[in-house]
């Protein structure tokens, strides 16, 4: 509030002012961060991670990561929280009026459940773990298909698989399909 202030009863035009002032890495308590768009994967840790809600998601379905730089305390907890290491603080006093709204420093393509058509994830980030994992002796057949699934159709296709142990297989252990 004393920032808005004093820019909005400055002697000084607006038209004259720099658009930022740059101000020491060591405890500065305003600035900005910036994303590597190339090897962030939109896992959104880092908004959980901030304090001062700076750093927002997309309430809508397109995955985004949004950020408002007057909310910024350049505590750096974003930064040691990311796991791709793509956050960078930038120290600084932003003077237009930028600094109030939402930027998008990251967006992807959503990636669509192949059992309901529900979003989930980012197309980048599912393809990622679909081609890491497919080697992996447990992710063959339908358990890799699975992968392509939303939490809720996972459930309901393991459920429902016919090669799978069912819930009402269990009690008196005389249908155990598949392991008699
Ligand atoms: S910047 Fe890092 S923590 Fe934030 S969404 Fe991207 S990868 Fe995840
Ligand atoms: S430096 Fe701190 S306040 Fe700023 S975006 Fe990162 S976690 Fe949020």
């Amino acid at each position: 509030m004393a920032l808005e202030h004093l820019m909005a009863n400055s002697p000084v035009a607006e038209s004259a002012r720099p658009p930022a002032i740059a101000l020491p890495a060591d405890g500065s308590p305003l600035g900005a961060v910036s994303v590597n768009t190339g090897t962030c994967t939109l896992c959104l840790a880092c908004v959980g991670a901030c304090p001062a809600g700076a750093l927002q998601d997309n309430a809508d379905e397109r995955p985004e990561l949004r950020f408002i730089e007057k909310n910024c305390v350049q505590c750096g907890l974003c930064a040691q929280t990311c796991p791709e290491g793509a956050i960078k603080l930038e120290p600084r006093l932003l003077l237009s009026p930028e600094r109030k709204q939402p930027k998008v420093l990251n967006a992807a393509q959503p990636y669509v459940c192949v059992r309901c058509g529900k979003p989930f994830g980012t197309l980048q980030a599912i393809e990622a773990m679909l081609s890491r994992l497919s080697g992996h002796a447990m992710f063959q057949g339908a358990a890799a298909e699975r992968l392509k699934m939303c939490a809720d159709c996972r459930v309901i296709d393991i459920y429902r698989g016919t090669n799978e142990l069912g819930i009402e297989d269990v009690p008196d252990g005389k249908n155990l399909r598949g392991l008699r």
